[in-house]
């Protein structure tokens, strides 16, 4: 008998439904961190669906928004703390040498 090994060998992308392989697939993170792994469920990406994404990080901005705690502070106070944290995370937007 084979193993019962619960290991599927294809994966759903996330924005088509199409199954791919999970070789083929791209692991996408909804926490925009690929290297941080622990804890973590990847979804999955078909190739074209992940060459069709856009690359800014948008998903992110959500939950910088909730560790930034928009809303509960001052604007200025939440701009200039939003400010550094997308530049501790991206680098500073323009300039980039
Ligand atoms: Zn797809």
């Amino acid at each position: 008998m084979w193993p019962s090994r619960n290991r599927t060998a294809t994966v759903t992308c996330l924005a088509c439904g199409d199954e791919v392989s999970r070789s083929t697939a791209r692991e996408y993170d909804k926490y925009g961190d690929r290297w941080d792994r622990e804890d973590k469920t990847f979804e999955h990406l078909c190739k074209d669906c992940y060459t069709d994404l856009c690359r800014q990080p948008r998903d992110e901005l959500e939950d910088l928004l909730v560790e930034l705690e928009a809303g509960e502070r001052g604007q200025k106070s939440f701009l200039s703390g939003y400010i550094s944290a997308v530049e501790d995370r991206y680098g500073t937007v323009e300039e980039e040498s």
